[in-house]
């Protein structure tokens, strides 16, 4: 405690208030960091809690030197403020002081029903029950949480943090049907008879394809299906290649190169300074042994039925008109091949075409459920947010997207 009421000290309370500003929830982070140091823990919570309800997990995983900590004025001449940890240890103090999140009764008497218990699911329904709307959650997998439970692996985020959160939110008086899954075990049709609004937030969890030849042959997996499933193959002495530059990729190779790989390469298009992932990340996934290949891309998977080689080629950063980042061009001539056992693919996440499908509703060309403004889809009373209408993938952003719904479901209802 003493150790981060003296790191709140260190805050300078700024007036412009930029770490609030680069926080895609838009956390008050000034006064709950005062709040902090004043001792009073409560106070802290009860703030942050105007914005966000998932401050222990946020706080643990959120990119913060891409957001709040990245724009932390103490940061220009020394270290950044560690919001994270202060966010984290707020709301472990109020999850096991059983600190309860304020309800009011705008929506007494309003049924929603929310599809996917992920970060947005779980954060919608969240600020509903707040509001005193009586929600409840549909999930297809046995336990709440999506991306968090089923994503990321224990030693970033470990499980008991996620069940206090979930648990936390629950409380609120929100009903769980868990095991349950849309276009199988019921249909969107049915579920909009039933309630007076509906908020989809079933997620982006198919990994993308890189589209190479080879990309079909066994031992070529996602990135996000393996860490979902948590079915790997036996790696212990194999050499293994991650496809990818962002959080999934990171995951995977160090959950890999932990369960026994002899060689985990990270094969990433652009320079480290590109990466989507946290630098800390990469220092991590450095220090136990995965290698990188910055710079190189991949452009076969040789091999007969199996994956045997990787045919890559080296890469030059270009700057394209128009185009805010560098991008890469493959080096002519620099092919080179490199022997493979198993290929990851983490190169960017898809809504499941099949269920997005089922539910009859509009799309984008990236396949996203379509949304106007109010994040309502081409079907009244139905709403839809998080990854599945293309928000940033990252935890933070889809909580906020779950947010601004509730407050558009709230407006629908009243
Ligand atoms: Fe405190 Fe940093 Fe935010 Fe300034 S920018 S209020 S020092 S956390």
């Amino acid at each position: 405690m003493e150790e981060l009421q003296n790191e709140a000290t260190r805050c300078l309370n700024c007036k412009t208030m930029p770490c609030h500003k680069a926080c895609p929830l838009g956390n008050d982070i000034p006064s709950f960091i005062k709040a902090v140091k004043e001792g009073n823990l409560e106070e802290a919570y009860k703030i942050l809690t105007k914005t966000t309800v998932l401050g222990a997990i946020c706080g643990r995983v959120c990119p913060h030197f891409k957001q709040c900590m990245g724009s932390c004025v103490r940061g220009i001449k020394s270290e950044p403020i560690n919001i994270g940890k202060l966010e984290a240890f707020v709301f472990d103090n109020a999850l096991e002081k059983g600190y309860k999140l304020e309800k009011n009764s705008k929506l007494l008497g309003k049924k929603v029903a929310v599809i996917g218990g992920g970060p947005s699911g779980l954060t919608c329904s969240a600020f509903l029950a707040m509001n005193g709307a009586k929600v409840t959650i549909y999930e297809k997998q046995s336990k709440l949480g999506g991306i968090t439970m089923y994503g990321i692996p224990d030693f970033r985020l470990p499980r008991e943090v996620i069940e206090k959160t979930v648990n936390n939110i629950l409380s609120l008086g929100i009903e769980t049907k868990c095991n349950q899954e849309l276009g199988k075990d019921y249909s969107l049709d049915e579920i909009t008879k039933k309630y007076d609004a509906v908020y989809l937030s079933f997620g982006a969890n198919v990994s993308a394809k890189m589209n190479i030849p080879g990309e079909d042959l066994n031992g070529v997996f996602g990135g996000n299906e393996l860490l979902e499933t948590g079915k790997h193959p036996d790696y212990r002495g194999k050499i293994v290649a991650v496809s990818g530059g962002g959080n999934v990729a990171m995951d995977a190779a160090r959950t890999i190169k932990r369960m026994g790989a002899k060689k985990v390469y990270v094969i990433y298009r652009r320079a480290r300074e590109q990466m989507p992932a946290e630098d800390y990340e990469v220092e991590e996934a450095m220090k136990e042994g995965v290698k990188f290949l910055f710079q190189n891309n991949i452009l076969k998977i040789l091999g007969n039925e199996k994956v045997e080689k990787l045919e890559c080629i080296k890469t030059a950063l270009v700057q394209r008109e128009g185009e805010t980042r560098l991008s890469p061009v493959n080096i002519e001539g620099s092919n080179y091949t490199i022997d493979m056992d198993y290929v990851v693919m983490a190169v960017g996440s898809k809504a499941n075409k099949d269920v997005v499908e089922k539910t009859g509703l509009e799309t984008t060309k990236y396949g996203n459920i379509k949304v106007d403004q109010k994040y309502m889809t081409s079907k009244e009373g139905v709403f839809a947010g998080g990854d599945l209408i293309g928000t940033k993938a990252t935890v933070a952003w889809a909580a906020r997207s779950g947010r601004n719904a509730a407050e558009e479901i709230m407006k629908y209802l009243i």
